[in-house]
């Protein structure tokens, strides 16, 4: 089918929510994917970070394939051993707990909100103090729980129970902490804001002003986990712990799955009928984040990400002391942001039209996030490509 046919089709059998590029690609390998037309481009934001290992990665293949020919699915009224496993996996590289499964990044948040909420609720406690320009998905708790008011309009009414507060500013939590508050939630770098990362001594400070107050520590990491920025997880850079964390994203190593993980404490809170999803914690996906989890540390993409995000970082530095249209680099590991003076949506298409995918955010924020295990190589060609672009464009 043309390209021209296919996007037809789109615009009269696809609901239009999204903003899309005309590309239609049919295949990938690694950082690398192809359109319809046999082109290739360098892919710097692999579905939002899905697709942390690569694309078309042989280990989550071959996890599928095997999986596929013995089970695709069991209900959760009986067991499976690809849960277990996966859930004491996810443990062994977090904190004690259990594991509630689910598809999805809204959905891990969902279970994070219930379990709040339930903990709450013999005291009526249900609020939830969350950041401005947070992202915290779709559904219309996690968007009310959201704080960007573009991602509320036209939904009214909004479940209520969650407050904002500035990012980065402990004073403001403390302001907004009331005889109904259960939980705060944050991500410790905001992925759809623009790439903020949380301060060190602000997190800190905020687990104390947790503890103390007794209030849940919910750390939203569906776009920050899976060695992401250089760790497991991205709390793990700041000597704390959350009460309860959520997963997704590159949980699968492509494959849809979501976690909500809270400390064994608070692990018991939902009980029997109080939460579920009818896929969650299939075999399928189990398997392949087992293999995710697997590849990850066979293949010290841990390591590698850490070495690769300094060097992009540094290249990024380099860039920004020639072109004067950057005004920051900032983030951790392989999740990196450069923010502009101007708004960036002509240097994404540039990007585009000479090969490399990226990502622009917040208007002005270039997002930029490779596969775990990029090369050297494929940094040097896409700082290449930037460079080309800012050249062009006269910055
Ligand atoms: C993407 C994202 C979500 C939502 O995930 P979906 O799978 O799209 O529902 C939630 N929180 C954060 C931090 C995200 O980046």
């Amino acid at each position: 089918m043309n390209k021209k046919t296919l996007i037809d089709e789109y615009k009269k059998y696809v609901m239009p929510t999204y903003t899309r590029t005309p590309l239609v690609l049919i295949k990938g390998k690694g950082s690398r994917v192809w359109d319809v037309s046999g082109r290739e481009y360098l892919d710097f934001f692999p579905g939002w970070a899905v697709s942390g290992l690569g694309h078309a990665h042989p280990a989550i293949a071959a996890a599928l394939n095997k999986q596929a020919k013995k089970i695709l699915h069991v209900p959760n009224n009986y067991y499976n051993e690809w849960q277990a496993k996966l859930a004491k996996e996810i443990i062994n590289n977090s904190f004690d707990g259990k594991v509630f499964f689910c598809n999805s990044g809204a959905e891990a948040v969902e279970g994070a909100i219930k379990l709040a909420r339930m903990h709450g609720s013999a005291k009526s406690k249900y609020e939830i103090i969350t950041m401005s320009d947070s992202f915290h998905g779709r559904t219309l708790s996690t968007v009310a729980a959201t704080g960007q008011t573009k991602y509320k309009q036209g939904f009214a009414p909004l479940p209520k129970g969650f407050v904002h507060a500035p990012f980065n500013d402990i004073e403001a939590i403390k302001k907004k902490i009331s005889s109904k508050t259960v939980a705060v939630m944050l991500e410790l770098i905001q992925g759809e804001g623009g790439i903020n990362v949380a301060d060190p001594g602000y997190v800190k400070a905020l687990r104390r002003l947790c503890t103390k107050k007794g209030l849940l520590l919910i750390v939203d990491e569906v776009q920050t986990g899976m060695g992401r920025t250089g760790k497991m997880f991205c709390y793990q850079h700041y000597n704390v712990e959350p009460d309860i964390m959520t997963l997704a994203k590159s949980l699968g190593g492509g494959f849809p799955i979501g976690a909500t993980v809270a400390k064994r404490k608070f692990a018991d809170t939902l009980g029997a009928g109080t939460h579920a999803s009818t896929f969650g914690g299939s075999p399928l996906a189990c398997s392949c984040a087992l293999a995710a989890f697997d590849t990850i540390r066979t293949k010290k993409l841990i390591y590698n990400t850490k070495k690769m995000g300094a060097y992009l970082y540094k290249k990024l530095t380099l860039l920004k002391a020639k072109y004067n249209i950057m005004k920051e680099v900032r983030g951790k590991g392989l999740m990196l942001g450069v923010e502009l003076y101007k708004p960036g949506k002509t240097i994404y298409e540039e990007c585009l039209h000479r090969g490399l995918l990226i990502n622009c955010t917040h208007q002005t924020v270039l997002r930029i996030m490779p596969q775990l295990a990029v090369s050297k190589k494929e940094i040097d060609k896409a700082i290449s490509i930037l460079e080309a672009v800012f050249q062009k464009e006269g910055v």
